[in-house]
């Protein structure tokens, strides 16, 4: 070939490309045009707010919001629409927590308090005991028996407020929540009051699950919220002595039958490969799971809408999960990768939205470096759009069990300061979700998945 001839086909390979490129980036543009300009996925949201409120796994509001998704897929003409068998945890709170400081010196106080997912009751009598108040394992070990045996242990650490990321304080304190009964127990404790796992000061308690130890007895174990954790800390201080009274009434029942729900675009090209998108379904009870989570599955909803409402056929399969029981036993996750192994799919790329529907900031991806080099070359299309990176590390706790299978995991990051107000408590509500930041968070995720499939990363 003459070099006149070399140039001549490398700038037309150039033309192709740069031309490819303009419709990939008119096609994000039309996803993020008509995202921004409809309304379905914020009343969807507010459907799912409204009518299932309190849907913790097992219960009857998590029942009545599969039926909800699924009706709601059903009638979005999507080539499969179905219901994934799972079984999973029921837990039921029961009558209002009530909680009480008592002191002969400084009088007698409430606290706002709401029981641990899967902790036992305290029974109608409640639990009454004087407090050690601590603020890390080291120092619970360190008083041991001696001081903590019939004594109500109080863990008091709060989120770090100086880490920007508000996952990563949360990671950082979420142990007390987690295993404050379990290891309280070990050394005789006969309860657990926990500082409530949140940057708001404020009144509301935010709960979440905890884990028994097999070895040591089931001890009752309350979030309190941090406006009443911070008065318990300071009447302690006055009086060490003094006494809390705390009753709860929640219980556990065997597991019982739920599903995900899942609906998906047929691939034109590589139908038995899949790309994942999901949120979980489920919900602490406190609360509507509006940020946490029904965002991210009405988001994965959206996605499948504005595929069909702009005619974008994807070259691989495209599926909507909604996963349940992320929040006590992950169970649906799990139960997704099993079946995907029965099934022999081969799952080609999973993103999860579970950090609520705030603005769009990140996208993170854990994947071989290889890919991962090629994936972050897609940041482009979206700094226009306010994301401002694509990082190496993502996931989250549904789509996880998918990663023996060699999947890329992605997480969709929005922006993390006002999350933690919400999450696990009666604070998580419809109005708190900004449609604007709803609407971005949806588009995001179709232009991701959109890419990804069009240029076979
Ligand atoms: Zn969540």
């Amino acid at each position: 070939m003459s070099k006149i001839c070399i140039l001549l086909c490398l700038l037309i390979f150039t033309q192709i490309k740069a031309s490819a490129q303009k419709i990939e980036t008119e096609t994000v543009t039309s996803l993020y045009r008509e995202a921004l300009t409809d309304r379905t996925a914020y009343d969807n949201l507010r459907q799912l707010c409204r009518n299932t409120s309190g849907r913790v796994t097992g219960s009857p509001q998590a029942a009545r919001a599969v039926e909800f998704t699924f009706d709601l897929m059903k009638s979005m003409d999507l080539d499969s629409v179905y219901q994934q068998p799972v079984m999973v945890p029921r837990w039921e709170r029961g009558k209002k927590e009530k909680a009480i400081i008592r002191s002969g010196k400084l009088g007698n106080t409430h606290l706002n308090i709401a029981a641990l997912g899967l902790s036992v009751g305290t029974g109608k009598r409640g639990v009454s005991a004087q407090v050690v108040e601590v603020m890390n394992f080291n120092q619970l070990d360190s008083l041991g028996s001696e001081f903590i045996d019939g004594k109500i242990v109080f863990f008091n650490r709060p989120m770090d407020p100086v880490l920007f990321n508000t996952f990563a304080s949360y990671g950082q304190a979420a142990d007390q929540r987690m295993l404050g009964a379990a290891s309280a127990a070990a050394y005789g404790a006969v309860g657990v009051i926990v500082r409530s796992l949140t940057t708001a000061q404020d009144d509301y308690p935010h709960t979440g699950v905890l884990r028994y130890a097999e070895n040591s007895p089931k001890i009752p174990a309350v979030a309190v919220s941090t406006n009443s954790a911070d008065l318990l800390s300071n009447r302690l201080k006055e009086d060490p002595g003094l006494v809390l009274q705390f009753r709860t009434s929640c219980q556990t029942f065997p597991d019982v039958v739920s599903a995900n729900v899942i609906g998906e675009i047929s691939g034109s090209v590589y139908p038995e490969e899949i790309i994942t998108l999901g949120g979980h379904l489920d919900a602490w009870d406190l609360g509507e799971g509006a940020q946490d989570d029904g965002a991210g599955c009405i988001q994965a909803v959206e996605v499948l809408r504005l595929f069909k409402k702009l005619g974008i056929q994807p070259k691989r399969t495209v599926r909507a999960v909604m996963f349940m029981d992320e929040e006590i036993g992950q169970r649906g996750g799990k139960e997704y990768a099993r079946q995907a192994e029965i099934r022999q799919e081969k799952h080609y790329f999973a993103i999860e939205s579970d950090r609520g529907g705030l603005l769009p900031l990140e996208i993170g991806i854990s994947t071989s470096p290889e890919r991962f080099t090629k994936m972050a070359q897609l940041s482009p299309f979206f700094e226009p759009w306010g994301i401002y990176r694509i990082r190496e590390g993502g996931g989250g706790s549904d789509i996880t069990p998918l990663q023996k299978y060699g999947t890329p995991l992605a997480s969709f990051i929005p922006d993390s300061q006002r999350y933690f107000d919400y999450h696990h408590s009666a604070n998580d509500t419809f109005d708190k979700v900004n449609i604007r930041e709803l609407q971005l968070g949806s588009a995001a995720m179709a232009a991701l998945v959109y890419l990804i499939d069009q240029y076979d990363l």
